[in-house]
């Protein structure tokens, strides 16, 4: 059962007048909830909770903060149908993919969970004292990671479990001894508050400190603006638009005490397709990526949307049939009204550049937020000489670059912003050019993918999901996989520190 209130450490707390309600995207209509903004002083009282619960929550043991990760993924499935049926009506995506991503969003905390029970994960070193060292003595030094604080989470709208309330940024940083003050998704207020439930549940039940979880509700930026700039957060998580990321990110910088944001932005993932699988498995190659380029709607950060190939009559019959199996696969409910808008206006502004050719596209009626899949194709001189090509399409879009020749091609990548990924797909024939191609990627992107989909992503100690700006904010870490945890830690070092008094890892 829903209240439409926000969670302040354990209690639920409305002491606002504005509210919003949630979309039911297939029915194109409201659902019934009205959800409280968060005031300021509720907001204040988050943090404060938050730092409050900090003090003790950072010193409590690897295996206390397991049992709560593993409590917070058993009341998750607990929720069971109340879940996946508020997750559907609030986002349209389908039965199995609320099912499926429930699984990655307990799976993930339960890998937090394993990943804390050893101290391994602080990668503690110890460098022991030299007294008789000359012309000094050598001081005893042991080095090993400490939560930064409270860390503010952005729920991201395209992923209303994995990368939500209790999603990646929230189970690593809950596992690293931050407590989390979770910003949700106006799209999905009724998914985040019953998630946060279930974390309040699993705080309770296993005795953690009141404040360590919060759930904030607003939308129109007030409460997320207020959260960033409140003195007493320590870094920010938050997956969603460049706009978002970036203005979160500059409001972060002008703090008195700046603190890091660790957004993961746009990407339009090029996949360059060699001339030898265009010459040989151009068939299965199209196959393959029209299921790709729709899977949810398009609506993933990994999404394929930018196909480089090199120009030439195969190409054209690849791109046609790509377009027609892609045109072909039924049109799909989007998250929101908005984001459909979005997928629109980005679609035009690509559309509408000198030389860029629509191949395929769905026409005809279909319902209000369903997306019609597009695959357009453009010359690679007239995509390098017009930026606006590269902006993001997000949903079932894909432009094909037809490069003169592989010259050409590697100038297109070297024109590319920062990517979260990159796909080569070739022959053992073309494999005498890929040094060049990879190469160019390794500039542009957090990962490399042979002969596969970008879509799809890993949740595994050697997974990067993050790039150059603006894939990521800081590319020198993942947003998915164990070493997301990298993110809320700091480096501290103890010198000539009793052993007595030194942490259990560092003795
Ligand atoms: P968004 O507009 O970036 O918003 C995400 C969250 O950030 C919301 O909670 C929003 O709060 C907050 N926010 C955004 N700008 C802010 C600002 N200037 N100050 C304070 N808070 C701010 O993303 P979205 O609503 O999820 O989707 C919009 C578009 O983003 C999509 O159409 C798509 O193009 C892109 N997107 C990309 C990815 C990706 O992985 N590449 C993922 C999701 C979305 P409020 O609700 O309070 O405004």
């Amino acid at each position: 059962m829903i209240t439409g209130k926000n969670y302040i450490g354990n209690q639920l707390s409305a002491k606002g007048a504005t509210t919003h309600k949630t979309v039911n995207p297939k029915l194109n209509k409201e659902n019934p909830t009205a959800f409280f903004q968060a005031t300021s002083e509720e907001v204040n009282d988050a943090v404060e909770l938050a730092d409050q619960a900090f003090k003790v929550y950072r010193n409590i043991s690897g295996k206390q903060r397991a049992d709560f990760l593993n409590a917070i993924a058993d009341e998750i499935l607990a929720l069971d149908n109340e879940l996946t049926d508020m997750y559907m009506s609030e986002s349209g995506l389908p039965e199995g993919r609320a099912q499926g991503e429930r699984g990655r969003t307990v799976g993930q905390l339960r890998a937090f969970a394993d990943l804390i029970l050893t101290e391994n994960w602080r990668s503690n070193t110890i460098d022991e004292a030299i007294p008789t060292r000359q012309p000094f003595p050598k001081s005893d030094i042991r080095k090993t990671s400490i939560p930064l604080g409270p860390v503010v989470v952005f729920a991201a709208s395209n992923f209303p479990l994995a990368f939500s309330t209790a999603g990646g940024d929230t189970a690593s940083a809950l596992a690293s001894g931050c407590p989390v003050i979770v910003k949700s998704h106006a799209m999905h207020s009724g998914t985040g508050e019953l998630v946060a439930s279930a974390i309040i549940k699993a705080a309770e039940k296993t005795g953690m400190p009141n404040g360590v979880f919060s759930n904030i509700t607003g939308s129109g930026r007030v409460v997320g603006t207020a959260l960033v700039k409140h003195p007493k957060v320590k870094a920010v998580g938050f997956t969603g638009s460049i706009a978002g990321g970036r203005a979160l990110y500059n409001l972060a910088a002008e703090r008195e005490e700046p603190i890091p944001v660790f957004a993961e932005m746009g990407s339009i993932n090029p996949v360059v397709v060699m001339p030898n699988v265009i010459k040989n498995k151009a068939e299965e190659t199209a196959v393959t990526y029209a299921s790709s380029i729709t899977l949810g709607t398009g609506q993933f950060c990994t999404n394929p949307g930018l196909l480089l190939t090199i120009a030439g009559e195969k190409t054209d019959d690849f791109v046609k049939d790509l377009a027609e199996k892609t045109v072909a696969i039924a049109p799909q409910c989007m998250l929101h009204p908005n984001i459909k808008d979005g997928f629109v206006s980005n679609g035009e502004i690509v559309t509408s550049q000198p030389g860029v050719e629509i191949v395929g596209k769905v026409e005809g009626n279909i319902e209000p937020n369903f997306a019609e899949s597009t695959i357009a194709a453009v010359s690679g001189s007239d995509f390098l000489a017009n930026p606006k090509m590269h902006t993001e399409v997000f949903g079932p879009f894909s432009l094909v670059v037809k490069a003169k020749d592989q010259g050409e091609l590697v100038e297109v990548i070297d024109s590319l912003e920062g990517q979260l990924t990159g796909t080569v797909l070739a022959e053992k024939e073309d494999f005498t050019n890929l040094p060049t191609i990879a190469d160019a990627l390794q500039s542009k992107v957090g990962r490399i993918i042979f002969n596969g989909v970008p879509t799809g992503v890993e949740v595994c100690e050697s997974m990067t999901h993050g790039g150059p700006y603006p894939a990521s904010s800081d590319s020198r870490f993942t947003a998915v996989g164990l070493g997301a945890i990298k993110r809320w830690i700091r480096p501290f070092s103890y010198q000539d520190w009793p052993v007595e008094l030194l942490p259990e890892g560092l003795k």
